[in-house]
């Protein structure tokens, strides 16, 4: 990894011990080269294990004995710009503990500076422009070193030794605070100190921050949050916050000892915490309904010097309008951000690319990445062998770009739902970056089977031999790169929608799956979904799908059930002529529709305000209940070729039954996750493959996804869940890229 402080490191330890050679980056990597006793050598070695610097990600190394040249003393080389550029490029890195005590010391010279980094934090893929990662191919070459940053730079025992983004007041970039029609109103730390004015006035403040635009108002402030809704057009999906410190959180929600090691790491992502009922004053409108806060910490400078001034927890949301992408120019943001924002806090350090916040949360012990971005891309999943290089678009909702290239698959960040003419833009541009970026030229383009996925037609641009994926091979397939993983598994990819081979829409699949083919192992019975894509914001139609599924024409009577009730007289007559001529209905084995089925049956919410708020609501409610309850399911198979079909409907019947004996909601979730378990538990022992992934949108459910794992391993199975890339479909574009390179080489 290209600075983090390894070089200054190295030339430390063997000017210590008295050895001879040099140090130099090159697009291999690290490369030392040291001469002098056999011991000494040894010892050199031992110390460079034991003293990695904490930034610093070693993916591997190679010792080799080379000829003496007899050189006398240690020099660090100039970079090596020839030869592939394989060099692993690291990501944006949270403030240093050194580098905001800085901030913070009235003495020092970078006091109070927003900029201020060194070889342990800053900046990296938000500025790099190109590679071997030097300051002239990032955003910071239009910005001279002053004589004591280059001093600094120069001097390999400084923590600033060939820091390429650093700067300080005098040389580094400025704040500005400009008024919404780009009017500057103040500059410098006054810019900062108005900035916090506006957010203490209840406000709304456009931060330029490290990977684009945030929107930034007081947390605290119920009618400033729900403005920013307004504005944003966001009805109830959750914001995050940024809190003032770690204390704040502790007293906000039950922090775990891993949760408090993920939001102080170098990556500072959002965690999503369990909030305490009595502690944190936050809105009612932050996260309505939600027992879950996402938060995250100060992680640039200038968010450390904004919050310190506010000493209270702030909404910072990506800086956008619903369904767009995250802006990251300040003449564009006052454009797109119009009407939004009352002011405008930017500077004059270009961003190379967005770069929203991660979001992460705690699962079976460890990290799990949600959506994935700041802090973790571009940093390479391993893959178990070479793969053709190949670019890999995505799927249409949380999409990202993914690229294999030898043994590694490189995933952009998070580039999100391709809905609006901007983010289909944002996308294509991020499908040329990836290449270019890495000096390599795609043998061909993988894309989802759909072929309406935006995603997919921007990939038959681009004029290269596309290979389809279907989708949930692709999420399995994720699921395996991750895990190291390239024999069979049984793969449990269970989703809201994609795309199947047979035309009916698939989500509840069970796929013996290797990296270049799959076979439809098991399914969950397919039900009629009334009006096709707008069912996804209506769980009532899900439910009569599957009532009408079950009884016909007779759900109608069943008057008291909730998803009849939710529909009027005056739909009904449409909806019963389209169920019963099957028009507009397509057919879905979606677990996802599932859950909406159950979440309206159970009277839970008829009508969604975001995706997956019905699955989010009834893991919610059995929060505090421990039961091994569950309720019946069939398993059979129409032939000795034919997949295996689970069926849902005795589970539906004794829901049924539980809603009119007024069982708790909370049990009745209870029953319905134990029972999607066994299904899976079922399907396992049936397709007697060890190894079973656990991949799909579905296994974003903490509950789900850890009584799975705990289940399988008691039946002696070896489950495999996500951690490093998103189980949604933020994970489709890696998957992609690994099925597309098997079938390539395989030709
Ligand atoms: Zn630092
Ligand atoms: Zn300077
Ligand atoms: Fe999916």
């Amino acid at each position: 990894m290209q600075g983090v402080g390894f070089r200054p490191l190295v030339y430390r330890l063997a000017t210590a011990l008295g050895l001879s050679g040099g140090v130099r980056n090159d697009s291999t990597g690290l490369v030392v080269e040291v001469e002098g006793p056999v011991a000494l050598i040894e010892r050199f070695r031992e110390a460079l294990r034991q003293e990695t610097p904490p930034a610093a990600v070693v993916s591997g190394h190679l010792d080799e004995w080379v000829p003496t040249e007899g050189t006398a003393g240690f020099e660090i080389w100039p970079s090596d710009a020839a030869g592939r550029r394989t060099t692993l490029l690291l990501p944006d890195l949270a403030t240093c503990a050194a580098c905001s005590a800085e901030i913070f010391d009235p003495k020092d010279r970078r006091y109070r500076y927003p900029f201020t980094n060194c070889t342990q934090c800053g900046p990296r893929f938000s500025i790099v422009l190109s590679i071997p990662y030097d300051r002239a191919a990032t955003t910071m070459r239009q910005f001279a070193m002053c004589a004591p940053c280059a001093a600094e730079y120069a001097d390999p025992s400084d923590r600033r030794f060939h820091a390429q983004p650093t700067a300080c007041p005098a040389c580094g970039p400025q704040l500005a605070l400009w008024d919404p029609t780009g009017t500057c109103l103040a500059d410098r730390d006054k810019a900062l100190r108005r900035a916090a004015d506006t957010v203490r006035r209840g406000e709304i403040l456009a931060l330029k921050g490290l990977g684009g635009f945030q929107l930034v108002v007081d947390a605290r402030h119920d009618d400033a949050v729900r403005r920013l809704r307004r504005a944003k057009a966001r009805e109830e999906k959750p914001f995050a916050l940024m809190a003032p410190d770690l204390d704040w959180v502790r007293s906000a929600a039950r922090v775990s000892v891993v949760e408090e090691r993920l939001l102080c790491s170098p990556q500072a992502p959002i965690v999503l915490v369990e909030r305490r009922e009595d502690g944190g004053d936050v809105a009612p409108s932050v996260a309505p309904g939600n027992p879950n806060l996402g938060v995250m910490l100060p992680y640039t400078p200038l968010h450390h010097l904004l919050l310190a001034d506010l000493s209270f927890p702030v909404i910072a949301t990506s800086g956008n309008r619903a369904d767009e992408p995250i802006c990251t120019d300040e003449r564009e943001a006052l454009e797109r951000l119009r009407g939004l924002a009352d002011v405008f806090l930017v500077h004059d350090r270009p961003i190379a690319r967005p770069i929203d916040d991660s979001v992460t949360r705690v699962i079976l012990g460890g990290e799990q990445v949600l959506r994935r971005a700041r802090g973790y891309a571009p940093l390479p999943i391993a893959l178990p062998t070479p793969a053709a290089p190949i670019l890999a678009v995505g799927a249409h909702l949380k999409s990202a770009v993914a690229l294999t290239l030898d043994a590694h698959a490189f995933v952009s960040a998070h580039v999100g739902d391709l809905e609006t003419v901007e983010a289909a833009e944002a996308h294509q541009r991020a499908c040329e970056d990836l290449p270019r970026l890495y000096a390599c030229v795609p043998v061909a383009t993988a894309c989802d089977a759909h072929p309406d996925y935006a995603s997919t037609h921007i990939a038959m641009r681009l004029g290269r031999p596309t290979i389809a994926v279907q989708h949930h091979h692709a999420h399995v397939a994720a699921c395996m790169a991750e895990n190291g993983v390239r024999e069979r598994v049984l793969g449990v990819a269970w989703d809201g929608t994609g795309y199947g081979t047979d035309g009916t829409i698939w989500g509840g699949e069970f796929l013996l799956a290797e990296p270049a083919s799959f076979e439809r192992f098991a399914h969950l019975r397919a039900f009629p979904l009334p009006g096709g894509d707008a069912a996804v914001r209506e769980p009532r139609r899900a439910a009569l799908g599957l009532l009408h599924a079950l009884w016909g024409e007779a759900l109608w009577q069943q008057a008291d059930l909730a998803p009849v009730r939710a529909v009027e007289q005056r739909e009904r007559r449409v909806w019963a002529s389209m169920l019963a001529a099957g028009v507009n209905c397509p057919a879905t084995s979606s677990v996802g529709r599932v859950f909406d089925a159950v979440a309206s049956l159970a009277g839970l919410r008829q009508v969604t305000r975001f995706e997956g708020q019905t699955a989010m609501e009834l893991e919610f409610a059995l929060a505090g209940i421990d039961t091994d309850d569950q309720y019946p399911f069939g398993i059979a198979k129409s032939g000795e070729m034919a997949p295996w079909v689970i069926d849902w409907a005795p589970l539906i019947g004794s829901f049924i039954e539980d809603v009119r004996r007024q069982v708790p909601v909370g049990f009745l979730s209870a029953r319905f996750h134990n029972t999607l378990v066994e299904m899976i538990v079922a399907v396992a022992q049936r397709a007697g493959q060890e190894r079973v992934a656990l991949t799909g949108g579905c296994f974003q459910n903490r509950y789900l996804t850890e009584r799975a794992v705990s289940r399988l391993e008691a039946e002696g199975f070896r489950p495999l869940w996500h951690r490093l890339v998103p189980p949604n479909d933020g994970g489709i574009a890696l998957g992609q890229a690994v099925v597309a390179s098997a079938r390539w080489q395989e030709g």
